[in-house]
This record gives structure tokens, sequence and C-alpha cells, in this order.
């Protein structure tokens, strides 16, 4: 009787270790090492100050909204580890994408230069240029599209992102959770 006893609250702790373990990811040693991801850009002179300061603008809002454990700094020069932000034209614009997208592309990330590039000849405002910046910064960052909630920057269609969002632009919470869960790492706090 008490070695069956004993099993079951063997089975029972073995169950809910698992599932505890399974909650809550392991700190990732390469992507969460300290508390801080630093990520050197570099941005395209041919951005003028004022769109500079936009592209700055949402490079912060990562920042400031995950807790600053994301951040950014500048550098003068390109190398094959900076995120490189840079203006194009349509002309220049070579990606491979279906009709559709090449048609409205306002910007795009291309992993393999690890580059930003905007189309600044389709960006009609600097809020619009503020906004597909938090979408591609989000891409370079590691996230995919996220069509679950209008709440979120990750929308594959900068139009299908919450007005609410877009006039008051901050970090939604789907966002952040993105982040941490593709870091696997702890939010603060916890
Ligand atoms: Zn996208």
């Amino acid at each position: 009787m008490k070695a069956i006893l004993f099993a079951l609250i063997l089975a029972i702790i073995t169950c809910c270790t698992s599932s505890l373990a399974n909650a809550v990811p392991p700190m990732s040693t390469n992507r969460c090492s300290g508390d801080v991801r630093t990520v050197t850009y570099t941005v395209d002179v041919n951005f003028d100050e004022h769109s500079t300061a936009v592209v700055k603008g949402a490079l912060a809002l990562w920042s400031n909204g995950t807790g600053g454990r994301l951040d950014f700094a500048q550098s003068a020069h390109v190398t094959n580890k900076t995120l490189d932000i840079v203006s194009i034209g349509v002309n220049e614009f070579v990606q491979s994408l279906d009709k559709h997208n090449e048609a409205t592309t306002l910007a795009f990330y291309d992993p393999s230069s690890n580059t930003i590039s905007v189309i600044s000849s389709r960006i009609s405002n600097e809020y619009v240029l503020g906004w597909v910046m938090v979408h591609e910064i989000g891409h370079a960052i590691g996230l995919q599209h996220n069509s679950r909630t209008r709440m979120t920057w990750m929308r594959a269609s900068i139009s299908d992102v919450s007005v609410d969002l877009k006039l008051s632009p901050r970090l939604p919470e789907s966002d952040r959770v993105a982040y941490w869960n593709l870091d696997t790492c702890k939010e603060i706090g916890q």
C-alpha cells in the first residue's frame, strides 16, 4: 500500500514538475545573456534629419516597450553585424515578390543582409514612416506576422493595424509577449 502511495505521489510530482517546466521556458544563454540585448544599427544618410528622428523614435518604441531589455546603438559604419536601415527608390526594389506585394510594399526586411529597406517615394508622411519602421524592426528582431489581433504592429498590412495603436504608438501586449517568447527570456519581475 505504501509503495503504491509513494508511486502515486511520485507520478503527481513528475507530472506537475514537467508541466511547470513547459510553462516557464528556460533562459537562453546566447540571446538572454545579461539583461539587455543590444542591436547595433546604421541609418542611411539619404534620410533627412526629420526622417532619421522618426526612425529613431520607432527604435525607441521597441526599447521602451520591452522595458529596456532591447537596446539599439547607432554605428557610423556598416558591417555584417549591423542592422542597416536604408532609403531606396522603386527602381532599386528588386525583391522577388508577387505582383500584389510588388505594387503595395512600403518597406521590407531582408534577413540575408540584415537590412530594412524603405521605399521612400511610397511613404506619404512621417506617421506612415514611423508605423512601417516599427513593423520592420519587429521583423529584424525576429518576429513574424500576426493576424490574430489588430492590436499588433505585425499585421501583414499596416492598414490592418488598430487605428488606436497608430494614433497613440506604443508596444502592445501581443508584440511584447511575442518578443519574450521568441527570446525565451522571462519577463522582468518574474
Ligand atoms: Zn511584414
